[in-house]
């Protein structure tokens, strides 16, 4: 497909350069031109023969166009636990309310649980996930059956899956699908023995690869670690060369300054989820200490059971509410840092180094905010806009490697939402009435 996107803001997240009005065109997956429109001859003359016949030509209408958002920590499979075990503590919504439930999931229900995130995801300007869940290739099958790119982490533990599996994947799942990729990774220190994590930090020697774990997200995991090893989870994981190549933790709330000195040293990503900490009462994550010290953030909605819904612009005004308020200082943390962390923070943490920005040669992931509704008018500051006044209701195309998956409201994927939500009813049925 060629897509002609003219007449648009363009907002490109590349450093330093501001908003400006001009078109983007699209050639298949990448970004063909993105300029305001004026030395379009350059596309001609370095291919004279190029003729491009135009699949649509969009009119923006000054709406923005700027990077997808990048879920960098969700388990989007967990759909199927969305408002079913809420106003618990995180131990026994986990281990009385999600693991029976977990227990009786197979991939199949994994298989349409990610598609119903998916369609969410979609809705909110979200063009790639970062996905732990059980069954990674039933996961796999969904996004891609979806036109979906994603990334998913190793989600081993004591109870389920296996190291085996997880290189297993990373094999397999790497080369299998386009938009698919796969990233070491284990579920948490506190539910992995130290012979499993010394197994995954052995792979992550093998491959020179990174790894991700749910990471000093409450302060009994953190307590329990200092039992267990006399060190904190940062530091006991690092100790045993988990982090030599890089990776990072979801949540990071409870951590120390040696902690960040260490994510700092391995060049770690914390990834934030501050609704789903805010909701199971875990804290509020030092995000202006980890940028103060050099530690990249990204931000993850976490699981619909623990968040409910999969919504970046609730995540973006929570990183920098909360920063002001654990900080007290207003100026902690501006619009722009957080849209930072949602797009190109995003997207190098999960390793899609081509889809981080918009600019000539990168991956057509791309999202339109309407700007021509109550909630963005005036325009003084459309990154402020974005973050404290934005939502999802202005999200009106979603791109994902050239092609628009929705539009105004309607999906244009492999299946269709009433179908997807009926499969979800039946799962429901079937494991939880
Ligand atoms: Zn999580």
């Amino acid at each position: 497909m060629n897509i002609r996107l003219y007449n648009a803001r363009i907002l490109s997240m590349k450093e330093g350069q501001d908003i400006f009005a001009g078109e983007i065109w699209v050639k298949n997956d990448r970004i063909l031109y993105i300029g305001d429109g004026s030395d379009t001859d350059q596309i001609y003359q370095k291919s004279p023969n190029t003729c491009i016949v135009w699949d649509r030509e969009i009119d923006c209408k000054g709406n923005l166009l700027m990077p997808g958002f990048k879920n960098a920590h969700t388990h989007s499979g967990m759909t199927l636990m969305r408002s079913y075990a809420d106003d618990q503590p995180l131990a026994d919504w986990l281990n009385q309310m999600i693991f029976p439930v977990e227990a009786k999931m197979n991939g199949e229900d994994i298989y349409h649980l990610s598609k119903l995130a998916i369609l969410e995801y979609l809705t909110s300007g979200i063009t790639a996930v970062f996905d732990m869940y059980l069954t990674p290739e039933s996961i796999a099958d969904a996004f891609d059956d979806m036109g979906m790119r994603c990334v998913q982490v190793g989600g081993v533990n004591d109870f389920s899956q296996s190291p085996e599996l997880v290189e297993e994947m990373y094999l397999k799942l790497n080369k299998k699908y386009p938009l698919q990729s796969y990233v070491l990774g284990f579920h948490a220190e506190y539910t992995c023995q130290k012979g499993l994590l010394e197994q995954i930090a052995a792979f992550s020697h093998k491959y020179k690869a990174p790894v991700f774990t749910h990471l000093a997200e409450t302060e009994s995991e953190v307590a329990g670690c200092v039992e267990r090893y006399g060190m904190t989870p940062v530091a006991f994981l690092d100790s045993i060369g988990m982090f030599d190549y890089g990776g990072g933790g979801y949540h990071c709330v409870h951590v120390t300054e040696e902690d960040i000195e260490i994510m700092k040293k391995r060049g770690m990503f914390a990834v934030t989820n501050p609704s789903s900490n805010l909701k199971l009462a875990s804290g509020v994550a030092p995000v202006s200490n980890f940028l103060e010290n050099g530690v990249k953030v990204a931000i993850g909605t976490d699981g619909p059971a623990s968040n409910n819904c999969l919504d970046m612009f609730r995540e973006m005004f929570l990183v920098t509410g909360l920063a002001k308020v654990k900080q007290k200082d207003a100026q902690a943390v501006d619009a722009f840092e957080v849209l930072k962390m949602a797009t190109v923070n995003g997207a190098l943490a999960m390793g899609l180094k081509e889809a981080d920005i918009l600019a000539q040669g990168k991956l057509a992931d791309l999202i339109m905010i309407d700007l021509n509704q109550p909630n963005m008018q005036p325009i003084h500051n459309i990154p402020k806009n974005i973050v404290y006044s934005g939502s999802k209701q202005n999200v009106i195309m979603t791109m994902v490697n050239g092609k628009i998956l929705y539009e105004n409201g309607t999906f244009y994927v492999s299946d269709s939402p009433e179908n997807i939500y009926r499969k979800a009813e039946q799962i429901k049925q079937r494991i939880i009435k």
